[in-house]
C-alpha cells in the first residue's frame, strides 16, 4: 500500500501527487479519464486559464515554473470593448505585474509526467472512484479494463473536483456542513483562430472583456495565436443560451452585442452549435477531512465560480500550504489534515465569495467610467503608502495573504473609497493632495487595516 492515494489527476491532483512524491512519499492516483498523455482530451479547442502568484508559488516549490513559464502568456491588462468600438484599458497591477494564460492540458501534463519522472507516484487511469468506506479504509472502483474493483489505502487525498466522490463520502458523517447552489448564469467557450499568417487578430498580452451589464464575454490568448472566448450568459430565460435557438437568433445577438467580434470568428454559428453550454457551481462544505486519514483539495473542497481567476490558483495554494504544514512538522501526519482543513476552509468560503463579487465588477463596473476613476485613485493611493494599502484586485491576485483576510480588507477599503467618490468634485480633484489626505485620515481611523 503507498503512502498517500490520490483520487483525481486533474491539476490539484498531479501538483499534490508531485510534491509527495518529491517528498520521498509513495503515491497512487487513481483518475477516470483516460490518459490524457495518450488521449484526444484537449486536442482542437485550447481551453486556458488565468495563472497568477499564488500558482507560481506552488510551481516554483516542485521546480516548474520555468517550463510553465515557457507555454503561458502574460496579460499586463484587461481591454475593454465597448459595442461602439472604442477600446479602454485598466492595468491589473503595477509594471510588469501580469496575469498569465496558460493551456489547462498542457499544464496538467507538465505536472503529470514531472510526477511520473520521479519514480514514486503511479497513476491508473479510467479508474472511477464510486465509494468509499472510512471505516475499513477501502476505496471501490468502477475500473474500465479490470471491473469493479476495492483497494486498500492508507492516507486519503480527494482531488476529484467539483462533484468529488470522496466528498460525497464526507457528507455521510456526522456534522458535515455542505452547501452547493448554481448562478443563473453559465458559459459557453468558442474560438478565435489565428490569421493567415498565424499571427494574433487582436491585441495579445491582455485580457479581453466584453462587459455588457448583465452578462460578458471575454477573450484570452494561446501560444497558438488563437483566443479562447467564453460567454457568460443565463442558461434560461428571456436573453439566454436556450432563446438563442436558430442560427439567426445567434448572428443577431453578437452582431448587436459583439460587433467586434463577428467578422474575427466566421465560423461562429458552427461553433456555437457544437459547443455546449455549461453551469457554474459554487461548493462550500466543512470539514474538509476525516481524522487525519482523508482529506479533500481544489474543486472537491471548494468549487467557486470562475470570475477572480482563482480556482486552480487557490487548489495550488491548497496543495503548497498543506506540504509546508507537513515540512514543518518534520514529515508526521499527527493532526495535519484536521489543522490544515480547520485553518484553511475560511478561504475557501472567502475566494468563493470574492468569485462571485467579482463577477458583477467584470460585467457592469468595468464599463464604468467612475468605477474606472476609483481604481485610478486607490491605484495612485496603494502607490504612494505600500505598506498601508494594496488595492483587492491586487491582495487576491498577486499577494499571499489569506483570502479570507483579503476579503475583509478589502471591504474596509472600499467603503473609505466610497466616502471619497461621494465628493461631488472628485473627477477635478481626484489627483490632488487633498483626496490622498482624506484617504489617510479614513485609514488612520480604521485600525483593522493597521
Ligand atoms: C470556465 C472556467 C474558467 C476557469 N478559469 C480559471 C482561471 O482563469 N484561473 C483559475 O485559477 N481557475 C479557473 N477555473 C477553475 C479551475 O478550472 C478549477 O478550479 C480547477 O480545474 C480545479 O482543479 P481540480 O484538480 O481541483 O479539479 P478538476 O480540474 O475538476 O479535476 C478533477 C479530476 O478528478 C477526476 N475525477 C472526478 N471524479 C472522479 C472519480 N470519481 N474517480 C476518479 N477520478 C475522478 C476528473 O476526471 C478530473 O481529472 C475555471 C473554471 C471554469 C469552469
Amino acid at each position: 500500500m503507498s503512502d498517500i492515494t490520490i483520487i483525481g489527476a486533474g491539476l490539484v491532483g498531479s501538483l499534490q501527487a508531485l510534491y509527495a512524491a518529491q517528498a520521498g512519499l509513495s503515491v497512487d492516483v487513481f483518475e477516470r479519464r483516460p490518459d490524457l498523455r495518450a488521449a484526444t482530451l484537449y486536442q482542437g479547442r485550447s481551453i486556458n486559464l488565468a495563472l497568477s502568484d499564488r500558482g507560481w508559488k506552488a510551481l516554483s516549490d516542485v521546480g516548474l515554473a520555468d517550463a510553465v513559464r515557457e507555454i503561458a502568456i502574460p496579460m499586463y491588462k484587461r481591454t475593454m470593448h465597448d459595442v461602439s468600438g472604442p477600446l479602454r484599458y485598466q492595468p491589473y497591477g503595477d509594471e510588469g505585474q501580469a496575469i498569465y494564460s496558460v493551456s489547462r492540458g498542457a499544464l496538467n501534463r507538465l505536472l503529470l509526467e514531472a510526477a511520473d519522472r520521479t519514480g514514486k507516484a503511479r497513476f491508473h487511469f479510467e479508474w472511477r472512484c464510486t465509494s468509499v468506506d472510512f471505516k475499513q479504509k477501502e476505496l471501490h472502483f468502477d475500473a474500465v479494463n479490470s471491473g469493479q474493483r476495492t483497494v486498500r489505502y492508507d492516507r486519503l487525498i480527494g482531488t476529484d473536483g467539483a462533484f468529488s466522490a470522496i466528498r460525497q463520502a464526507l457528507m455521510m458523517n456526522d456534522r458535515f456542513d455542505y452547501h452547493q447552489f448554481y448562478i443563473e448564469h453559465g458559459y459557453k467557450e468558442l474560438s478565435i483562430y489565428p490569421d493567415e499568417k498565424g499571427g494574433f487578430k487582436m491585441e495579445k498580452e491582455t485580457l479581453h472583456i466584453w462587459p455588457r451589464k448583465d452578462f460578458m464575454l471575454i477573450a484570452l490568448p494561446n501560444p497558438d495565436g488563437s483566443f479562447t472566448c467564453t460567454l457568460f450568459y443565463p442558461m434560461q430565460g428571456e436573453g439566454s443560451f436556450e432563446s438563442l435557438d436558430t442560427d439567426e437568433k445567434v448572428l443577431d445577438f453578437f452582431q448587436a452585442t459583439f460587433p467586434d467580434i463577428v467578422p474575427l470568428m466566421p465560423d461562429l454559428v458552427q461553433q456555437w452549435n457544437t459547443n455546449p453550454a455549461s453551469s457554474l457551481v459554487t461548493v462550500r462544505c466543512k470539514p474538509w477531512n476525516y481524522m487525519d486519514e482523508v482529506l479533500i483539495l481544489g474543486d472537491a473542497a471548494h468549487a467557486v465560480v470562475p470570475f477572480y481567476g482563482q480556482g486552480m490558483n487557490a487548489g495550488f495554494e491548497d496543495c503548497s500550504l498543506l506540504n509546508a504544514a507537513w515540512k514543518e512538522q518534520g514529515g508526521s501526519f499527527e493532526g495535519l489534515f484536521s489543522s490544515y482543513a480547520a485553518q484553511r476552509q475560511p478561504d475557501g468560503v472567502a475566494i468563493s465569495e470574492l468569485a462571485l463579487r467579482n463577477f458583477i465588477e467584470m460585467r457592469d463596473k468595468t464599463a464604468d467610467p467612475m468605477f474606472l476613476l476609483q481604481k485610478k485613485i486607490e491605484g495612485r493611493f496603494a502607490a504612494a503608502h505600500p505598506e498601508k494599502w494594496q488595492p483587492l484586485y491586487s491582495m487576491v491576485t498577486f499577494s499571499h495573504r489569506p483570502y479570507r483576510e483579503a476579503l475583509r480588507r478589502g471591504e474596509l477599503q472600499d467603503g473609505i473609497m466610497k466616502q471619497v467618490m461621494n465628493r461631488p468634485d472628485i473627477e477635478q480633484v481626484w489627483d490632488s493632495e487633498e483626496v490622498e489626505l482624506a484617504i489617510l485620515n479614513a485609514w488612520n481611523q480604521t485600525p483593522e487595516l493597521h
